[in-house]
């Protein structure tokens, strides 16, 4: 039977260990992180990711302020915004909460947030120093599952890591930290053929495709670590994941649950990174 992995409770170490860093920074360098956050529209989902996000900078002691906006804002004010928030020392990190509602073109505005404050690590400067393996601010979700398979002692290197979902939030830059931390790496995605047996070729499985329970049990290898990004709604309205949890967790030796494995480290990155950009800040 797998262990469980437990990403509330390493989440929680995590934003004690930027606690500390935060109050330390503040002791000695009279600096406050902080964090500036742009909502627009009222999609009630994306009011309750940025409410979990000030409350986590609340927590860890990161100085938060979101900036909200109607649906039909201009494009124009939202870009004088970002230039603003470039230019102001109290902000180290600035996140705009996706998805933007219609016709505001997010990418545009992403490309204008200083690559330094960009704390999502979505930013293509950011991607390519990933790529090219230097220092960056990397994107949270794939971050938080490096440092679950570190905080489990789970060896990436060498292992075989199979990630299901190409996407450029999770699929695509996790490919390039397992590289990194000389995994052996295959991606797959909607064409891939024969997802069964390369899913059974896997030491590490990460599951991001969002499709509820697409994974059969049976499939996982004896022993692999299964992370199951996927976070997908049941009929009853619960919270699921990519993988067959209860036949997985059987074969696996570990494994995240859907709620409480990868989802609560998010969180704990956005903080990790504020933390560090403001210390980038520091040094530059
Ligand atoms: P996305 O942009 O929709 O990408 C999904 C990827 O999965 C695509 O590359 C797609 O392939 C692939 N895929 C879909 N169905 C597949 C199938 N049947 N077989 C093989 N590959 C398949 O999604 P995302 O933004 O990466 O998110 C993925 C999941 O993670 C979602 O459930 C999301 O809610 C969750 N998520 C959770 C967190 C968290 O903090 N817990 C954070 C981010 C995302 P193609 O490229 O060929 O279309």
């Amino acid at each position: 039977m797998a262990q469980i992995i437990d990403g509330k409770n390493v989440a929680l170490q995590v934003k004690l260990e930027v606690k500390e860093q935060v109050a330390r920074l503040k002791a000695q360098r009279s600096v406050i992180p902080g964090l500036a956050v742009v909502l627009v529209g009222d999609d009630p989902a994306s009011a309750v990711y940025v409410r979990n996000k000030q409350k986590a900078c609340d927590d860890v002691g990161i100085h938060s302020r979101t900036f909200s906006f109607s649906a039909d804002v201009e494009q124009r004010e939202l870009e004088i915004l970002i230039q603003e928030l470039n230019k102001n020392p109290q902000y180290n990190g600035i996140l705009v909460q996706m998805p933007l509602p219609k016709p505001l073109d997010a990418r545009a505005l992403l490309n204008m947030i200083d690559p330094d404050k960009d704390v999502d690590g979505l930013l293509p400067v950011n991607i390519g120093r990933l790529a090219i393996g230097e220092d960056a601010l990397y994107p949270c979700t794939p971050l938080g599952i490096m440092v679950l398979l570190q905080r489990y002692s789970i060896p990436v290197s060498g292992a075989h890591a199979v990630i299901v979902g190409r996407s450029n939030l999770v699929g695509k830059p996790l490919s390039l930290m397992m590289l990194a931390a000389n995994a052996t790496v295959t991606v797959c995605h909607t064409r891939t053929r024969d997802l069964p047996d390369i899913v059974h070729q896997a030491d590490i499985l990460v599951a991001a495709a969002g499709r509820r329970g697409i994974i059969k049990g049976e499939w996982i290898k004896q022993g692999a670590a299964v992370i199951d990004v996927g976070t997908n709604r049941a009929e009853n309205g619960k919270l699921t994941g990519d993988v067959e949890f209860e036949q997985a967790e059987k074969r696996a030796s570990f494994i995240t649950p859907v709620p409480g494995g990868v989802g609560p480290m998010t969180i704990a990155m956005l903080m990790k990174n504020t933390l560090a950009a403001t210390e980038r800040q520091i040094r530059s």
